[in-house]
């Protein structure tokens, strides 16, 4: 299974962001609101996106139902992934 790597690049072509799963989740907006304001790297758990390499979300008020923008995603071709909602399934080493 393809290991995305936690890597600046790659945070800034996510587009978890703007996904109906998280787009209204007030403790993914906080964060993003707190990441803004770091230097330097991020933790993965400072970061509500990227879940494909850091694993499911920490935040509980997710949309689950709502459609997964990762297919869309140039981190998701660039890899060669297959899987989608990492952020409820876990990471993509471990659903592809
Ligand atoms: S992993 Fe998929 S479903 Fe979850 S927030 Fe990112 S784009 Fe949305
Ligand atoms: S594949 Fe999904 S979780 Fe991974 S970087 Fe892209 S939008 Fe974010």
């Amino acid at each position: 299974m393809p290991k995305v790597d936690f890597i600046k690049e790659n945070i800034s072509r996510c587009l978890c962001g703007e996904c109906p799963v998280q787009v209204k989740s007030k403790c993914a907006h906080d964060l993003y609101e707190k990441a803004k304001k770091i230097e330097g790297m991020p933790a993965p758990e400072q970061v509500p996106g990227m879940y494909c390499s850091s694993g499911k979300a920490t935040c509980t008020d997710l949309d689950a139902v709502q459609q997964c923008f990762c297919p869309g995603c140039l981190v998701w071709a660039d890899y060669g992934l297959s899987s989608n909602h990492y952020c409820i399934r876990g990471s993509a080493e471990k659903k592809g």
